[in-house]
Order: structure tokens, then sequence, then C-alpha cells
């Protein structure tokens, strides 16, 4: 269930209408909009009974949520989420890239590929110290070693920091020296980590898992939001099918799918979807025209050479030209889509 406020509800009555819920032993998830504020009720396993909130002051309606997530949904937030870290945002009105190498392997390397991520004026630096190989005898990454290179990315370069975690204890490490945490798809229904992230106070990219379905993928964000971390971006990173000339199938339908359902930003990968670096451009070009918020990107100064991932890094000519493609088609889908929301309000 959740609960609608009046428009002009103060902090006051908010507040009454929090304790009400907690006073039930139950959840509150306040969730401030535009017009109004509507708390999200969760913790119950049957029907919750409104009589003793519908009639609190400032309360609008108490309404029933039907879907089996309540908290990703645009019944509870109608306004898009946009996640601001400092001056770097994602699902504002800025298409976010976040770019950066596959796995950290040196100081020279990571050092080489943020110097051109900023030259670009990106704001975002990936790169991973955990990484999650198919092979048990492949490069696992740097650990704690890379989270420092990447921490001192972020002091040179001021660039926001993505990098992720495979795990509880590698969770810990990331919160401590990243911006935002990222879950991979291996671990999009990996529930004790999903919680552990929702207990984290720093944004999460969640992956969709390479065969979740749209359902999975959102109650996954649930999860993490459920312990009251709200900012969360959703990464569509292609799935599994029959297809043997791309690594994955990039979901590029899944955009406008979430956005319908849900008011959290969504961006895509066309680096680990298609696997082959002829691929990732045209399908970033995709991607912002499709009405993403953003797009994650490998990049490396030498390929041939790299530990993971080489064949779909893109070379830093490539990069530059990416950005600038894509720029121009995301600010052509921005103007459109404010001139439809003038047409209909
Ligand atoms: C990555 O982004 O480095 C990664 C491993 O991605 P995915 O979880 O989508 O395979
Ligand atoms: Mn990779």
């Amino acid at each position: 269930m959740l609960v609608v406020m009046k428009s002009g509800a103060t902090d006051q009555e908010i507040g009454r209408v929090i304790e009400a819920i907690e006073a039930a032993g139950l959840k509150a998830h306040s969730m401030p909009g535009a017009n109004r504020t509507a708390i999200g009720i969760t913790g119950n396993t049957g029907a919750i009974d409104s009589s003793p909130f519908s009639d609190l002051p400032g309360v609008a309606e108490c309404v029933r949520v039907t879907k089996p997530y309540k908290l990703v949904g645009r019944e509870l937030k109608p306004e898009r989420t946009v996640i601001r870290i400092g001056d770097a945002e994602i699902g504002g009105d800025e298409f976010a890239i976040i770019a950066g190498v596959c796995a950290v392997e040196s100081r020279e390397q990571t050092f080489l590929t943020a110097a051109v991520v900023s030259e670009m004026g990106c704001k975002f630096f990936r790169g991973g110290a955990f990484k999650p190989r198919t092979s048990p005898y492949a490069f696992q990454g740097l650990g704690e070693e890379g989270l420092k290179i990447l921490s001192d990315v972020r002091d040179q370069y001021d660039l926001k920091i993505v990098t992720e975690a495979t795990d509880e204890p590698a969770l810990d490490l990331v919160e401590r020296y990243a911006d935002v945490i990222q879950i991979g798809t291996r671990n999009m229904q990996n529930f004790s980590l999903l919680k552990r992230a929702g207990q984290a106070r720093k944004p999460v990219l969640l992956k969709r898992g390479m065969a979740a379905t749209i359902e999975e993928f959102l109650l996954a964000a649930e999860y993490i939001m459920s312990e009251g971390n709200y900012q969360v971006i959703l990464c569509e990173r292609g799935v599994r099918t029959f297809a043997n000339h791309t690594r994955f199938t990039l979901d590029l339908s899944l955009v406008p799918a979430i956005k319908r359902i849900s008011h959290l930003p969504i961006i895509i990968d066309p680096s680990h979807s298609t696997g082959k670096r002829e691929k990732v451009i045209p399908l970033s070009r995709a991607g912002a025209a499709v009405g993403a918020d953003g797009l994650l990107v490998d990049i490396h100064p030498y390929p041939e050479r790299a530990l993971c991932d080489g064949p779909q890094a893109l070379l830093f000519d490539q990069f530059k030209d990416m950005v600038a493609q894509v720029r121009s088609i995301a600010a052509i889908v921005s103007g459109e889509e404010k001139k439809i929301t003038k047409q209909t309000k």
C-alpha cells in the first residue's frame, strides 16, 4: 500500500504518518515528489488495513499496490529519479557517459584512460577491481590495490568512480572507496548482496541478469530500495539468446518498457552486451536514440594487451567519436521528449 499525502502536507503531518506506519510494525518509505509526497509501506505479509492511516491529517488517499514491486514503480513516484553526485547526475538532462577500463590492471593503464575520459568532459569513470570471471584461472582484479588507484583517479580528475562489488566483503571496501557501487549481471539475484547494497549510502548501479525478465530485474532493484537505499540506476547489458554474431543481445526495448513502469534511470552497456568493438558505436547511438539515460563503456589504451575484455574495448579515438555522436543524438531525443511532455500537459 502507499499513502498519498495532500500537496500541501506539512513535514509534521508526513512524520505522523511515518510514525503510525512504524507503530504498526511496518516500514515506511517516504518519496517526496514535485507535487506531493507518497509513502510506500513494506514489511507486510498480507493485505494492510488502511484505517489507521487514511484519516490522519494531510493524507489524501491510501492506494493498494497490485504489482509485485512497490518502491520502483511510478505509482509511488511519478517523477523520474535523478541520481546526483556532486556536479554529476544520471537520469537528469545530461546523457551520462560512464567510461573507463574493464579491469584496473595498473596505475599507468588506468590514468592514461582517465585522462581521455576527463578530456571528453565525461563525469564518471568505471574500472573493475573485483572481476567476476567465467574462468577461475582468468585475471580476477587487483582488489583493494585497484580501488586505491581508482580513488587516486578521483582525486586527480574529479571523476566519480563506478566499480563492482562481487560479494559482501568486496562491497564493504567498494562502499568506502567508490562513488557508485556496481552489482554485475551474475549477482542480480544474489539477494544477500542486494540487501547489503540497500544498506549502503551510495548509489547502486544494478545490471540486468543475463536471463532476467523485466519483473525479476525490477524486483532485484526493489530488494535494494526496500532496505532504504533509493538511489538505484538500472543497466541493460544484454541477454542470452540464440544469436551468435554478438556475445549477448542488447535488449533496447527494455529502455522504454522500464520507463513506462519505473521512475528509476536506465542506462545501457554496449560493451559487455556485444563483446565486439565494431558493434559498440552503433549500439551506443541506438541506446541514446531509444531514450536511455546514459551508457557504460569500456575503453583501453592498448586493448590487444588487456587482461580482460580487450576485444570490446574502444580505442581512444573511437571513444572520442562515439561521445560526440551520442551527445548529439541524446540532445535531439531530450528536446523531442520535452516537446511531447509540454503538449500532453
Ligand atoms: C563489467 O561491467 O565489468 C561486467 C563484468 O559486466 P557484466 O556484469 O554485465 O558482465
Ligand atoms: Mn568487462
